[in-house]
């Protein structure tokens, strides 16, 4: 198959989706009205599906924002006096204060050929290990787990696992919104063989508890309790491969020491789970040969990450549970790019093609290979060392390339600081403005996701090519360009000559060959050597390639693992100690991502049907803990940890664990007054794999006293000085959620300023302290503003459909300032199908008039039936309607949850 299909005519391209490690298969077709994007039916992650986010593709390739020019300090510069600039300041720190003096901060969105040849440069030629990745803050748990027990960083399965498995665990992880199309995978299977059975392992009750046959709301942190308690049941029970393990392993004596003798009960306290649910999970665990356990970022993002990989590895170990069909350990990585990162050494600590820093043969290999001058000779700074190095005045000069961590590191105002104080810092970035940016001195513009040529490998080590459909916008470039240019201006012309992406792929697949022979689980030899027709024209294919022509398939099915013995190692683990809290500091903070944004919104926050799922930043907190806190539905809360502060809406859930509120990453400096949660957490990382711990830090949770709350919508951003203000994209213009403490004097007068050189109608109710403003131009609606003492109860989804709409009479324009939905159509609530814009009033109504599952209400709306991210959403409402109505039938009269919110938070559920 051509898997470019037709691309040479540039109206449909086979490209692959830039967002979560699932990898997707994207098709991108040109047609009248633009761009349009669908899954691709022929790659084999996907098979067609796509989520929410991968179908608003086409929405997010447009230009506005766009660094489009190389800049020094704000001025615009040529390339040749950026590319100067860059290697003129890398030169110099390395003359004066050595290698080690500088380093390079990169990303999992970077494509495979971009990392390949960053690393070169900074490993082989530079001669210092300081590059690392924001992949440290997604996977390194899983790295240096799989690094203990098999020798190498190793994903055993396939995603035909998920299918395939009659038990699947997920710990830590929110399939549903985090890797939405082997949610949909997993869910389609469970619907197929309702004996499958899947258990969630998870703090919060997510969406993903949607398909769960039980939820594990454990502990913070104490997953290496209940897998070494479950290591001590399988062995009391007999449930060991013996031939395997001592074939095959070892080290399972140590481990199961460890482990204890804990019994049901030792376990129930130390997770905080009730003893019959564990031995109900146990049981089946026991029961279930084809049992898949599939871990992320609760299971990573932890100081003790990668004790928990490995507790969870021993049970696979014990039971021989491992490289076979629907069986094994299964780490799904965050970005789109994490395992290419793994497996050209994006991380600190490794070498290129998955050698090993600390080997000296693998050493000797890389620099024979590279010809180069010089070899890193130990690892380098880890993500979170690496920016406290500069604080020390070790770091010199810093790249920064497809990343913002101003606000995705812990202690991130102390990160930010770091970016201020470095002597010399470029960016390379595909936007104009981010809260790193804004403190490079040089910035150098990166092509785009659509514009890229290279290839990404996905969680089940399947490499995709990403093929460009766009021509690159003013004087950007790829990423792999600029680095070879900036190694070139740095002396090393030859060893950076890429004609293009097809000549690194093909020395990166030569260099993988090179004295492996089976040693190592990296070889993708049997690729090199492609013509550049056949490198565009590659399709999906999984590793190993060797150059015998073997491909893909599960490892370690033949118990051969990459440890010197070629046994797999048990690593005896113990649960950490419990921490006290600071009274000052009762709650656990969560950090996490939503369903339908990426990263700090860069890309999704431009596609209005994605924003619309979650418009603002909000804490989810349990109802107990609010009602003690004085904290009604649609509240400000002010987080607070010994850092930091940010102020977010309340979403108040028993979804929520008491004593636990949970509040996603995404808001940034440009989209909320004080959104940036990273700021709170704590620099503790895990001491094997530098994993910073974001999932589990002390914070305290307060009411907010606003005077006054405000909702608006204009046609463009503007600058708001309020204590609380969150903007979301609409079509036509943008959304504020606005409120401050400070009493609001002149209501008119804030209007005119925000709502700008338009007529304006409305009123001032100064007795009820609510106000309500429309500006009207040329006969259209230009913008408004919705002020009340309370959470303004208006329907977002109906007021913003407004904008840019013709009144034609007074009358109209009066029924908009009502604030409610006009007769001719209901309101439709907060959006939760993001694809038909189906919010959670239309499904209410829908269960209400009888279409009481999930394929009914599809039916009927459409809702779920497109990428089916909302499907588990869909379903929870359902519950939430019908339970409420059977309640209501026994005298019950509590409100269904979702409408609390329409109320108040409109886009918010
Ligand atoms: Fe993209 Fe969604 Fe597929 Fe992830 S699951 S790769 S975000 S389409």
């Amino acid at each position: 198959m051509d898997a470019r299909s037709d691309s040479a005519l540039a109206k449909r391209v086979r490209t692959t989706c830039p967002y979560c490690g699932v990898g997707c298969g994207i098709i991108a077709r040109r047609t009248e009205a633009g761009w349009r994007v669908s899954g691709d039916h022929a790659h084999p992650a996907n098979r067609g599906l796509v989520c929410s986010k991968g179908a608003a593709l086409a929405e997010t390739i447009g230009l506005e924002d766009r660094l489009l020019y190389p800049e020094i300090g704000d001025k615009r510069v040529s390339w040749d006096a950026a590319i100067c600039a860059v290697a003129g300041a890398f030169s110099d720190a390395i003359t004066e204060y050595g290698p080690d003096s500088v380093a390079f901060y990169v990303s999992g969105q970077l494509l495979t050929e971009d990392y390949y040849v960053a690393n070169k440069l900074m490993k082989g030629f530079i001669g210092s290990a300081n590059i690392d990745t924001n992949s440290r803050l997604c996977m390194a748990s899983s790295v240096a787990g799989h690094k203990r027990a098999f020798g190498s960083d190793t994903v055993p399965g396939l995603y035909a696992d998920f299918e395939e498995a009659d038990l699947v665990v997920l710990v830590g992880s929110n399939l549903a919104w985090c890797h939405p199309v082997l949610f949909q995978r997993l869910s389609a299977a469970k619907a197929e063989r309702p004996d499958m059975r899947v258990v969630l392992v998870d703090p919060r009750r997510t969406a993903t508890a949607e398909i769960a046959d039980l939820h594990l709301a454990l502990k913070a942190d104490s997953d290496v309790a209940l897998f070494n308690g479950l290591l001590c049941h399988l062995a009391e029970k007999g449930v060991v491969d013996h031939r395997f393990v001592a074939a095959h392993t070892r080290g399972v004596e140590a481990a199961l020491l460890e482990a204890g003798q804990s019994g049901l009960a030792d376990v129930a306290r130390d997770t905080g789970l009730a003893a019959d649910e564990i031995a109900e999970f146990y049981g089946w665990v026991a029961r279930t040969k084809r049992t898949l356990t599939i871990y992320s970022q609760g299971v990573n993002q932890s100081a003790v990450g990668t004790d928990k990989v490995n507790a969870i590895i021993n049970t696979h170990l014990l039971t021989g549970r491992i490289g076979k069909p629907g069986r094994g350990p299964f780490s799904v990585t965050g970005q789109p790019n994490a395992m290419g990162g793994r497996e050209v050494g994006g991380l600190s600590n490794m070498l290129a093609c998955h050698m090993e820093i600390a080997n000296p043969e693998h050493r000797r290999i890389a620099q024979d290979f590279w010809n180069a001058p010089t070899i890193a000779s130990r690892p380098g700074l880890k993500a979170v060392d690496l920016f406290e190095a500069i604080h020390e005045g070790q770091i010199k000069a810093l790249w920064v390339m497809a990343t913002n961590p101003a606000d995705s590191m812990p202690d991130a105002y102390r990160v930010e600081e770091a970016l201020r104080q470095v002597p010399f810092l470029a960016v390379s970035d595909v936007v104009s403005d981010t809260d790193t940016l804004r403190h490079a001195h040089v910035r150098l513009p990166a092509a785009g996701w659509a514009e890229k040529d290279g290839t990404v490998t996905n969680s089940e080590r399947c490499i995709s090519r990403q093929r460009s459909f766009l021509p690159l916008p003013g004087e950007a470039r790829p990423d792999w360009r600029i680095i070879c240019d900036v190694a070139a201006r740095m002396g090393w012309e030859d060893a950076f000559s890429f004609a293009g992406p097809h000549e690194i792929f093909d020395e990166y697949a030569r260099m993988s060959g090179v004295e492996n022979a089976g040693s190592r689980d990296f070889d993708i030899s049997g690729l090199a050597a492609l013509s550049e027709d056949e490198y565009d024209c590659l399709g999906p294919v999984h590793w190993p390639i060797p150059a015998d022509g073997r491909q893909g398939g599960r490892f370690f099915a033949d118990g051969r693992f990459f440890t010197e013995d070629r046994k797999a190692c048990f690593i005896a683990v113990r649960p950490p100690k419990d921490t006290k809290r600071a009274p000052r500091f009762p709650f656990v903070l969560n950090t996490g991502r939503v369903r339908d944004h990426w990263h700090t919104m860069t890309r999704t926050g431009r596609a209005p049907r994605l924003a619309a799922h979650m418009a603002e930043p909000f804490a989810e907190l349990h109802p107990a803990d609010a009602e003690t806190l004085g904290i009604g539905p649609a509240d400000l809360v002010e987080i607070t940890a010994p850092r930091g502060q940010v102020l977010v809406r309340a979403l108040i859930t028993d979804r929520q664990k008491p004593g636990a509120v949970f509040v996603p990453f995404h808001w940034t400096d440009q989209t909320a007054s004080k959104g940036r949660i990273d700021t709170l957490v704590a620099p503790l990382v895990d001491p094997v794999s530098g994993q910073p711990a974001l999932k589990n830090n002390a914070v305290a949770v307060r009411r907010f006293a606003a005077h006054w709350f405000g909702f608006a919508i204009l046609g463009a951003p503007t600058s708001l000085d309020c204590a609380y203000w969150a903007q979301s994209t609409l079509k036509n213009g943008v959304a504020y959620e606005l409120a401050d403490s400070r009493p609001l004097k002149d209501p008119t007068g804030f209007a005119s300023s925000l709502l700008k050189r338009a007529e304006l109608v409305g009123y001032a109710d100064t007795a009820r302290r609510h106000s309500r403003f429309a500006a009207i131009e040329n006969g259209r609606l230009t913008g408004a503003l919705f002020l009340s003492p309370e959470p303004v109860a208006v329907s977002r989804s109906w007021a913003t459909s407004l904008l840019g709409r013709s009144f034609g009479s007074a009358q109209e324009a009066a029924a908009f300032l009502a604030g409610r939905p006009g007769g001719a159509r209901p309101d439709p609530g907060p959006t939760i199908c993001a694809c038909f814009a189906v919010g959670a009033n239309d499904i209410t109504r829908a269960v209400t008039r009888g279409h009481c599952t999930v394929g009914s209400v599809g039916e009927t709306l459409g809702a779920g039936t497109n990428c089916g991210s909302c499907r588990a959403e869909i379903s929870r409402l359902i519950t939430s309607v019908t339970d409420t109505t059977a309640g209501n039938r026994l005298g019950k009269t509590e409100e269904p949850d979702h409408d609390r919110h329409t109320k108040a938070v409109p886009e918010t559920v």
